[in-house]
C-alpha cells in the first residue's frame, strides 16, 4: 500500500511530501524543511517507515532543506539535481533516473526554468507528480533569478508535466492560498500562465512583468541549500542546549518561545533557579520604557554597546536576549556567542509577541 502525506511549513508555505511503501517499510521525503526535522522523524517513526532518501526539487531560495539533518537522524541519502551545483549530496539526479522506495519508485524529470536544476518527480504509475516550483496551482515559480528562464520553463511544463495523463494529480512545492493539489487536466485548461492557448511569447511577456520583490530569505537560504542544509557551524549545533526548551532556526539562532520563558521565570521566583536566566534587553533606552514596557529584571544593554559590555554578564548563567520584534536580539545572540558566552537564546518575536501572549511587563501601557 502506498503511504502518502502532505506536510506544510507555514513560514515559507512550503509543502513536504512523504511517499512510503507500507509493506516494505521504506519512504522518501520530497522537499523537507530544515526546521521540521523533528516533526518528520516522528511521523516516519509512527508510520513504521525507514527514510531511504530525501529528494529536493531544486535549490530553494525561501527555506532551507532538511536533507542534511534528516541524513544525520535517519541515515537517508541526499538527492537532488546535478545541475543545482550543491555539495554534500549522496546522489546527483538526472532526467530519466528512478529513485526506489520499497517496490515503488519515482521517475526523475528535468524541468528547468524556475532554476536550472529544477526536477519533477513522477510516481511510477503516473497517478501523482511533485512539481516543485516548476508548476504551482494556477501559477508557476518565478524565472528571474538562479539561472531561471521563462522560455525554458514554458517548454519544461508543456513537455514534461502537462504531457502526463489528464488525471495525474499535481502536488506543488508551495501554495500561498492553502490550496493543496491540482491535476494535469485542470492546469492544461485553467493555468493562466501556462495553460489554454498561451504560447511561449505570451508566457515570457507575463513573466517579465511580475514585478516581484527580492525573496526575503534568498541570501541565507541559497548558500545553506548549496550545502544541502548542512550548517556552516556544525559544532555549535551538535550539543543541544538543555537549560530551556529551545529551537534552532535555519539561520542558526537558538530561540526560546515567550511562554516557555514566562513559565521558567514564574518557576524561578519561588525556586532555586531564582537568578538563573539573565535577560538582556538590547533596545535603545527610550524603547525600554515605551508603551511595550520591558520584562521584569531585564538588563538594558543596547545592541550598539553589547560587544563592549558583554563582560558585564555572568558567563556561567544562560542569557535570553530581547528586543522589539526579535530581530536585533537574534543578532545579539551572535555577538554574545562571539564574546564567549555559550548558553544564549533569543526571545522569539520579542516584546511584541511577549505582549501579544499577555505575559507580564514593567512600565508598559495597556
Ligand atoms: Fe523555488
Amino acid at each position: 500500500m502506498l503511504v502518502f502525506r502532505q506536510l506544510f511549513d507555514p513560514v515559507s508555505s512550503t509543502y513536504t511530501y512523504l511517499l512510503g511503501d507500507a509493506a516494505a517499510g521504506e519512504a522518501l521525503l520530497i522537499d523537507p524543511v530544515f526546521e521540521h526535522e523533528r516533526r518528520d522523524v516522528a511521523l516516519l517513526r509512527e508510520l513504521g517507515l525507514r527514510l531511504v532518501a530525501t529528494l529536493d526539487t531544486h535549490v530553494h531560495a525561501d527555506h532551507v532543506t532538511g536533507a542534511w539533518r534528516l541524513q544525520r537522524a535517519c541515515g537517508s541519502l541526499i538527492m537532488l539535481s546535478e545541475q543545482g551545483g550543491a555539495s554534500n549530496a549522496d546522489r546527483l539526479l538526472h532526467h530519466g533516473d528512478r529513485v526506489h522506495f520499497g517496490r515503488r519508485h519515482v521517475e526523475v524529470r528535468a524541468t528547468p526554468g524556475h532554476t536550472n536544476g529544477c526536477l519533477t518527480y513522477v510516481l511510477d504509475d503516473q497517478a501523482m507528480a511533485f512539481t516543485g516550483d516548476s508548476l504551482l496551482i494556477r501559477g508557476c515559480g518565478r524565472t528571474d533569478f538562479q539561472q531561471g528562464s521563462a522560455e525554458q520553463l514554458f517548454r519544461s511544463v508543456r513537455e514534461q508535466i502537462l504531457s502526463l495523463p489528464a488525471h495525474c494529480l499535481l502536488y506543488p512545492g508551495h501554495d500561498y492560498r492553502g490550496l493543496t493539489v491540482t491535476s494535469v487536466a485542470e492546469e492544461r485548461q485553467f493555468n493562466p500562465r501556462l495553460g489554454g492557448d498561451v504560447n511561449v511569447a505570451d508566457f515570457i511577456g507575463y513573466m517579465n512583468h511580475l514585478g516581484l520583490p527580492h525573496p526575503k530569505l534568498m541570501d541565507i537560504a541559497v548558500p545553506a541549500n548549496l550545502r544541502c542544509g548542512r550548517p556552516d557551524d556544525e559544532a555549535a549545533r551538535s550539543d543541544e542546549p538543555d537549560w530551556a526548551p529551545l529551537t534552532c532556526t535555519f539561520s542558526g539562532v537558538w530561540e526560546i518561545q515567550p511562554t516557555a520563558l514566562g513559565e521558567r521565570m514564574a518557576g524561578a521566583r519561588s525556586g532555586p533557579l531564582a537568578a538563573e536566566i539573565q535577560i538582556v534587553d538590547v533596545r535603545e533606552p527610550p524603547e525600554f520604557s515605551d508603551a511595550l514596557g520591558h520584562i521584569a529584571g531585564a538588563r538594558l544593554m543596547p545592541l550598539s554597546e553589547l560587544a563592549a559590555r558583554a563582560a558585564e554578564l555572568d558567563a556561567q548563567r544562560p542569557v535570553v536576549t530581547v528586543c522589539r520584534s526579535g530581530a536585533r536580539s537574534a543578532q545579539a545572540t551572535v555577538l554574545l556567542r562571539k564574546a564567549g558566552l555559550q548558553r544564549v537564546a533569543n526571545l522569539a518575536g520579542g516584546m511584541l509577541r511577549w505582549r501579544a501572549e499577555s505575559l507580564p511587563v514593567v512600565d508598559g501601557l495597556d
